[in-house]
């Protein structure tokens, strides 16, 4: 049979439906088991190629090649922290766009074994335009497709880093928490989390999968309904509309009351606790008056505070809340009864908060990133 030419990139076997690629197969006369055995060999993380895939005929691996790409990642440049336990990527898709991920790896603690966290991107860029945050500052590139999303994943799970295991161990947890407004790309995201869950695939529990949004109300309604079991982290950075107006520039559309509520449907519909995030910045929304207005949102529902220190970007009029006034904002709100964490400052060496390094990497090719990484490691 003569191949058609096709136009654009190849379909991505990370999105690629089960249907579809039973029609494929049996386009080809391959019997129908060759479905779960491309799609289980496609997920192994020992596999980096079709190649790989050797209880496949060799015909067939040939034929996956030029149907289908194994990854939408065409190069990443990984650099490493905290002596190792975090690795952040930068990844080159097809036609140029540059996204990150970042692995956090936490040691087995008590009770606890160890647990990884990957935090991934919903879109090139992000048209929000938080003025602290540095893929905001780069303005709004596209839509992932749910391949581009999946595959920022299976980039950890594969070689060289196989770094997951096995997902239905549930050791490890998903964050859309890079580049991009996740719902403003709902529908590709929503896909991308059905295939992670997929058993024929990765199999990770929508339970260790949380969407972080900067308060997109018709998106966290849509997940109640399309994603229940799914966590929701709300960007909140500010207690008032005039300060929020000004920090998550979308709270013009969606004001608080509206992102509030919106939180505390979710939390009532699901049983869910949902998380309000909020990045402490010195001298601007850590005051006390924030602090009790923070208090007064978050009191009566399933709410957990998470202050997460500010990473200043280059050239940042801000600069985050020292240690003194974290304290002390965390004692105001822990006497008023509210539930609070500090999230920890992972990968500040290296600029792992959403966009940095793909900032700093701004007209460089990736290659030429990695040799000058190369040259300034510390020779082993
Ligand atoms: N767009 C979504 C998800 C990606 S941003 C959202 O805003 O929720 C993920 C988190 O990183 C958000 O809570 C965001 O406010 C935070 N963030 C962005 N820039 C940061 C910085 N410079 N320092 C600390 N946190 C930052
Ligand atoms: Fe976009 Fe989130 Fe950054 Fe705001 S914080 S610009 S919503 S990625």
């Amino acid at each position: 049979m003569t191949e058609l030419p096709i136009a654009g990139p190849l379909p991505a076997i990370s999105e690629i439906d089960s249907a579809s690629l039973a029609a494929w197969l049996a386009a080809r006369g391959e019997p129908a088991y060759r479905v779960d055995q491309v799609l289980g060999g496609a997920h192994r993380p020992e596999a980096s190629s079709f190649d790989e895939l050797t209880d496949l005929p060799i015909a067939l691996r040939d034929a996956l090649g030029r149907s289908f790409r194994f990854s939408t990642i065409v190069d990443s440049h990984v650099i490493g922290a905290d002596g190792g336990m975090t690795a952040k990527a930068v990844h080159e898709l097809a036609d140029g766009q540059r996204i990150e991920s970042v692995l956090m790896r936490y040691p087995a603690r008590g009770a606890m074994s160890e647990r990884t966290t990957i935090c991934i991107s919903s879109q090139a860029g992000c048209a929000v335009n938080c003025p602290f945050c540095a893929t905001g500052q780069a303005g709004f590139g596209r839509q992932l497709t749910p391949g581009e999303i999946v595959d920022q994943v299976l980039h950890w799970h594969r070689p060289p880093w196989n770094a997951l295991g096995d997902a239905r161990e549930g050791h490890y947890n998903i964050v859309f928490m890079g580049m991009g407004e996740p719902l403003n790309n709902a529908d590709r995201v929503f896909e991308a989390v059905r295939l992670l869950n997929d058993p024929e695939r990765l199999g990770i529990g929508a339970r260790h999968i949380t969407v972080s949004t900067s308060g997109v109300v018709p998106g966290m309604d849509r997940m109640i309904d399309e994603l229940p079991q799914v966590n929701l982290a709300i960007s909140l950075h500010a207690a008032t509309d005039s300060l929020r107006d000004e920090l998550v520039p979308i709270n013009r559309k969606w004001p608080v009351a509206a992102v509030i509520a919106a939180g505390r449907r979710f939390a009532g519909r699901t049983g869910r606790r949902v998380s309000l995030e909020y990045v402490m910045i010195d001298s601007l929304n850590d005051t006390d008056e924030q602090a009790d207005g923070l208090l007064e949102l978050a009191r009566g529902w399933r709410s957990h505070l998470n202050l997460i220190p500010l990473n200043p970007t280059p050239g940042s009029r801000w600069s985050g809340t020292p240690t003194a006034g974290i304290d002390r904002f965390v004692r105001r709100l822990r006497d008023g009864g509210a539930s609070v964490t500090v999230r920890d400052t992972r990968g500040r060496e290296i600029d792992a908060a959403c966009g940095q390094l793909h900032a700093q990497l701004s007209g460089r090719s990736l290659r030429d990133a990695r040799e000058a990484a190369a040259l300034t490691a510390p020779a082993s």
